[in-house]
């Protein structure tokens, strides 16, 4: 069976990458011991080789090399069949980026200077990936814990370059630019301007940045982090906001860790092409419930007040 992108007649569309059923642990509830941990230091020869190393290869403290098991990895997007479906060559890339050396780390007990390396691994990687010809889209992620979807516990994200936009992504953009429309201003700052006002979501703020929980929370404990000027994306973030960046991610993560014993969660970059409507933000995701599944319909039911759950974040800030 070969690996594709399909495209129906819903606009709907699937990458099949079967290639990645044969990675270890792929269909198993439970994570096997591992043994030794491929992405520790000492163990690089395990891995695909370095593509990018700071602050260098040999005392690296972030490390970027290809998934083994990528889910996208052609050099270009040819159509395969065009009938009443459309398959195409899995165009794109997918890399792993090792956050740190160790294997237990977490964002709270890194120093903010690390934190710096990674947003700058991930700009770096954005920006050579959004060259390939036929990718419009750079998808940054990461799953931790195995309720968060990560099969190996060293802190680790995934980058995935594709020809197509993440359906949330293309959802929100669409969102964001309606809003701008109607009102001409961005959706993103409208609402920085609002929960800076209301006060009762924000979480924390520094001069660049702002973390809330939304008011549409779908999620319990669920935070956005902003940017309070406008850009769209990675590219545009200065060195000033990758430091002020970091402060809010270890603050933020050290409140996690004290309210749940370092939680299973999964992190995304909402990143967009440069625009006046799309407002770069990251979400955060702790998995601390188990999903009742009307939310594979899309009906979000959230046990707890988004208002409780930023304010017991905000006291348990160091
Ligand atoms: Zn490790
Ligand atoms: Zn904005």
């Amino acid at each position: 069976m070969k690996d594709e992108i399909r495209k129906d007649i819903f606009g709907r569309d699937v990458v099949i990458a079967t290639s990645r059923s044969k990675r270890p642990g792929a269909f198993l509830h439970k994570h096997g011991r591992e043994k030794a941990c491929p992405f520790c230091p000492g163990s690089e020869h395990k891995t695909e080789k370095t593509i990018l190393a700071l602050p260098n290869e040999k005392n690296w403290k972030v490390r970027v090399f290809k998934n083994k098991f990528p889910v996208l990895y052609d050099r270009s997007m040819k159509p395969i069949k065009q009938n009443f479906y459309s398959t195409f060559t899995p165009c794109g890339a997918h890399e792993i980026l090792i956050e740190t050396r160790g294997h237990d780390r977490e964002y709270f007990n890194m120093p903010e200077k690390d934190i710096v390396l990674i947003i700058k691994a991930l700009k770096e990687r954005h920006e050579q990936l959004m060259k390939i010809p036929d990718v419009n889209y750079v998808t940054i992620f990461k799953n931790k814990g195995l309720r968060g979807g990560a099969s190996l516990a060293h802190p680790h994200m995934q980058i995935i370059a594709s020809p197509i936009f993440p359906h949330k992504i293309s959802e929100e953009m669409r969102e964001s630019e309606n809003y701008f429309k109607q009102e001409k201003k961005c959706a993103y700052c409208a609402v920085i301007n609002n929960e800076v006002k209301e006060r009762k979501r924000v979480v924390y703020r520094n001069r660049d940045w702002v973390v809330i929980c939304p008011f549409v929370s779908r999620w319990p404990y669920q935070t956005t982090i902003l940017p309070r000027r406008h850009f769209s994306d990675l590219s545009k973030m200065s060195d000033a906001e990758m430091g002020t960046m970091a402060k809010a991610t270890k603050r933020l993560f050290y409140a996690y860790s004290k309210l749940f014993e370092d939680p299973p969660y999964n992190l995304m970059y909402h990143n967009f092409p440069e625009s006046d409507f799309w407002h770069f933000h990251i979400s955060v995701y702790p998995r601390l419930i188990t999903p009742a599944g009307f939310e594979f319909f899309g009906l979000n039911v959230n046990i707890t007040q988004p208002e409780q759950a930023a304010s017991e974040l905000k006291k348990s800030m160091k």
